[in-house]
């Protein structure tokens, strides 16, 4: 006997959205970004249709890709409440602690080093690698983590196929919807939007009608973010974090109990590295 999620809550990037695939989609002045906004509010659109056939009664979407202005308000299901904009405490993540009973991720891409399309981790041109309690992590585990903290499983990862194994991987049970199947980093086979919208709506009314089968994704406590950045230049920047120590040349550590303390701690040493 499973029971339905009431409140459901949906974070978006672009990378992996629907016929997503290259820079001139993801980024703001891209002559083919408009494009990309309005596929990602479809795909967003298509999950909240789904969440809401499978009982949801609060759906908050949240925008997580660049400056988080991306999702197309008036174009989105009304049933649907919208965060927009940045900096944002948790960024991806902001607003998971107000009491929800399932996550999705939709438009998710795979850890940097991996073979997704447009793969990176929180910054393409500062992160090399993030692991969380020894465990290498992408986007995906790293807000499952946060989620996981509040006491919220993940119950669908949309994107390529890649991002759909490496959420498989760390999660255990979670839908995954893979609506390309990545060639490369700037390439993919990708299904029609009529054919993915379906197989997204499909699997998100079926992840909330089986959301006490999810687990929240535990990593144990102490949680420790080790980043490791692509020059030792940028390690020097960010290790002026308070609390962040020094593993190798390119490679620092966090540790808190608290893991959104130690999130806000990563991204300033992005912040950091990346200034
Ligand atoms: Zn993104």
């Amino acid at each position: 006997m499973t029971s339905t999620a009431k409140r459901v809550y949906i974070s978006v990037d672009i990378e992996g959205i629907t016929g997503v695939v290259g820079r001139e989609q993801t980024g703001q002045t891209g002559k083919d970004y408009e494009r990309a906004r309005r596929a990602m509010t479809g795909d967003a659109n298509a999950a909240i249709a789904g969440a809401l056939a499978g009982g949801a009664e609060l759906i908050v979407v949240n925008d997580g890709h660049g400056n988080m202005q991306n999702l197309i308000l008036e174009e989105l299901n009304p049933e649907a409440e919208l965060v927009i904009g940045s900096p944002k405490p948790l960024t991806q993540m902001e607003g998971i602690g107000d009491g929800f009973d399932l996550a999705m991720f939709v438009g998710y891409h795979a850890r940097m080093g991996s073979a997704g399309v447009l793969s990176h981790t929180i910054s393409g041109n500062v992160v090399a690698n993030i692991w969380v309690n020894g465990r290498v992590m992408g986007e995906s585990g790293i807000n499952a983590t946060l989620a996981g903290h509040f006491g919220v499983p993940v119950g669908l990862v949309t994107g390529d196929q890649c991002v759909c194994a490496e959420a498989r991987d760390v999660l255990g049970n979670v839908k995954t919807v893979a609506v390309k199947q990545a060639i490369t980093r700037y390439s993919a086979r990708c299904l029609n939007p009529t054919k993915s919208h379906g197989l997204i709506q499909a699997a998100a009314e079926a992840a909330v009608r089986e959301a006490s089968s999810f687990s929240a994704l535990k990593v144990g406590n102490p949680v420790t973010f080790r980043i490791q950045f692509k020059d030792s230049g940028m390690t020097d920047s960010a290790g002026r974090v308070p609390g962040a120590v020094k593993v190798d040349p390119t490679t620092l550590e966090f540790t808190h109990e608290d893991p959104t303390v130690g999130f806000k701690a990563l991204r300033s040493m992005i912040g950091l590295a990346a200034s």
